[in-house]
C-alpha cells in the first residue's frame, strides 16, 4: 500500500465522519442540554428543600409540601392532582398525580420530607444550607432523604414538561413523621385517604441504591423485606420492705436470674427468598469458605452448618438469619434503703418477617421459666410480609441501571431496621426500597454530622429516575 492510497482513504474516512457528525452531535447536544437543565433545576430544588427546616423539634414539613405544590401547579399540573393533606398543621404531606394511559395500575413513589435534628455547632457547615465542597453536597437531608425526594420531583416535572404520558399513573407522596413516628404521613394516608395512594406497588427511595465499591457503583441494593419490631417488658413485683431485713425473695435477683436464662435463648436460623437472593449475590464478591457458605445458605433449603457459620461470622449476618431479642433497658427498686417492690427489663425483639409474634411470646416464657416474671408487649407488632422479587420489575431496573453504570447486578435485601414500607406492606401493597444516588457504604452519614452525597451521584440519580419512570 502506498502513501497516496493511505491519504486518500483517510480523506474519504474523514469526509464520511464529517457527514455523519452533525446528526450525531445534534442528538447528543439535545441530550446533554436536557441533562444540564435537569442538573441546574435539581440543584436549585435540593437547595430550597435543605433550607426548609423539616425537623420535628423546630421545623415543619408543611412549608416544604406547600412550596413543592406551588411548583407542580405552576408547571401545569391540575390543582386537583396536587394535594397537601394531613391533620397536623405542622406535619402536612404532599400527594401529586401524573396521569397515565390507564394501561397499568398506578405506581406509588414515596419519600419522607422530615429530617432528624442537626446542630450548627456539630457541623463544619450550616446543616440547613446546601453547600458544595470537594465534590460533595452537604446539608441535613442530602442523604436521608431530600436528595432522592427532590430527584422524584425533578423526574415528574421533566416528564410532564416533555408531554410524556406514562402507561399508568405515577403517584408521588412526600410525607411527614417518618423519623420520629409522630403524625406519620404514610399511616395517615392509609387510614384517611387510601384511594389517593392506591397503587400496584410502591418505590420508596428511603434506602438501598447503587453501592460504590472500589470507586464505582458495583451493586444496586433493593430492600424487599424488613424485620418486625416488637418490644416487651418483663416485670417482677414484690411486697418489698426494709433493706435491713432482707427476705429470700427479691425482685431484682428474681428478674436477674430470668435474664440470665434468657441470655442463652437463640431463635432458629433460617433464610427466606430475600436473604437467599442477597447471599447468592454477595457470594460473587467473596472467595473461599465465606463464599461457599453464602452459596450454601442461598440454596433452598439452606445448609444448616453453613447457616450457623455465617450467623456466627458477624452480628449483621446473625440478624439477617434469625429473630433476635435483647435486653435494652433495666429499672427497679424504690429507694437505696428499701427492698425492691418492682424490677423491670425491656426486651427489644426484631422478628423475621414471617415469624409469628405469639411464638415469640411462647419462646420468651419458656426461656424465662418463671411464671412470676410477667411478660407484656409494649406495643402491638406491625407484621410486614416481604415483597415478592418481581422478575419483570427487577429486569427493568437492571436495564436502566446498566445504561448508566455498565453491567451492575441487583441485590434484594432484608433490612434489620424499619422504614415507612412496613405500613404499605402490612396494607397489602408491595414496596421496594431503593434510589439512584450511588454512595459509599462506609460513608453513610444519615442522621449524623456533615451529612453529604456525591454531587456526581446526585446528578446521575436524576437521569436514573427519568429513564426508569419512562420505562415502568
Ligand atoms: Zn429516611
Amino acid at each position: 500500500m502506498n502513501r497516496t492510497s493511505i491519504t486518500l482513504r483517510l480523506v474519504a474516512a474523514l469526509a464520511l465522519l464529517l457527514l455523519l457528525l452533525p446528526l450525531g452531535a445534534h442528538a447528543a447536544d439535545a441530550g446533554a442540554h436536557a441533562q444540564n437543565a435537569q442538573n441546574v433545576q435539581g440543584r436549585e430544588l435540593l437547595s430550597q428543600l435543605i433550607a426548609i427546616d423539616t425537623t420535628s423539634e423546630h421545623g415543619s414539613t408543611t412549608p416544604a409540601a406547600e412550596m413543592l405544590a406551588r411548583r407542580f401547579v405552576a408547571a401545569g399540573f391540575a390543582p386537583a392532582d396536587v394535594q397537601v393533606v394531613g391533620d397536623d398543621p405542622k406535619r402536612r404531606n404532599l400527594v401529586v398525580r401524573l396521569r397515565g394511559r390507564g394501561e397499568r395500575k398506578p405506581i406509588l413513589l414515596l419519600a419522607h420530607l422530615d429530617v432528624v435534628e442537626a446542630l450548627r455547632t456539630d457541623w463544619h457547615v450550616d446543616p440547613f444550607k446546601l453547600t458544595e465542597q470537594g465534590g460533595y453536597f452537604y446539608g441535613r437531608g442530602t442523604m436521608d432523604i431530600k436528595g432522592a425526594g427532590a430527584g422524584l420531583v425533578i423526574a415528574l416535572l421533566r416528564l410532564h414538561r416533555e408531554g410524556f404520558t406514562p402507561k399508568g399513573d405515577y403517584i408521588l407522596a412526600l410525607t411527614a413523621g417518618e423519623e420520629d413516628g409522630v403524625a406519620n404521613g404514610v399511616q395517615w394516608l392509609l387510614a384517611h385517604r387510601p384511594k389517593l395512594i392506591d397503587a400496584a406497588y410502591s418505590i420508596n427511595v428511603d434506602g438501598g441504591g447503587p453501592e460504590i465499591r472500589r470507586g464505582k457503583p458495583a451493586v444496586l441494593s433493593i430492600e424487599t423485606a424488613e424485620k418486625v419490631y416488637l418490644s416487651y417488658t418483663l416485670t417482677v413485683r414484690n411486697p418489698g420492705g426494709h433493706s435491713s431485713l432482707p427476705t429470700p425473695d427479691n425482685a431484682i435477683y428474681q428478674l436477674a436470674r430470668g435474664l440470665d436464662r434468657l441470655s442463652s435463648l437463640k431463635f432458629p436460623l433460617r433464610a427466606n427468598a430475600t436473604t437467599r437472593g442477597y447471599y447468592a449475590q454477595l457470594a460473587t464478591l467473596y472467595s473461599g469458605t465465606a463464599a461457599a457458605d453464602m452459596r450454601a445458605v442461598a440454596h433452598d433449603p439452606s445448609d444448616p452448618a453453613a447457616l450457623a457459620r455465617l450467623a456466627a461470622s458477624s452480628p449483621y449476618n446473625n440478624a439477617l438469619l434469625r429473630t433476635t431479642c435483647v435486653p435494652t433497658l433495666l429499672a427497679g427498686g424504690d429507694a437505696e434503703n428499701a427492698l425492691p417492690q418492682m424490677a423491670r427489663a425491656t426486651i427489644n425483639c426484631r422478628l423475621l418477617p414471617d415469624e409469628d409474634p405469639d411464638h415469640v411470646d411462647a419462646m420468651l416464657k419458656q426461656a424465662l421459666a418463671d411464671p412470676a416474671i410477667a411478660i407484656a408487649r409494649v406495643a402491638p407488632a406491625q407484621p410486614s410480609p416481604p415483597s415478592p422479587v418481581d422478575p419483570v420489575l427487577f429486569a427493568q431496573i437492571a436495564a436502566v441501571a446498566s445504561s448508566l453504570w455498565g453491567p451492575i447486578p441487583l441485590s434484594p435485601y432484608m433490612s434489620a431496621g424499619a422504614s415507612d414500607s412496613i405500613f404499605l406492606r402490612a396494607a397489602g401493597m408491595p414496596s421496594y426500597v431503593f434510589n439512584g444516588i450511588a454512595y459509599d457504604v462506609d460513608d453513610d452519614r444519615s442522621h449524623g454530622q456533615d451529612e453529604r452525597i456525591l454531587v456526581s451521584s446526585y446528578y446521575q440519580s436524576l437521569e436514573f429516575n427519568y429513564r426508569l419512570l419512562k420505562d415502568l
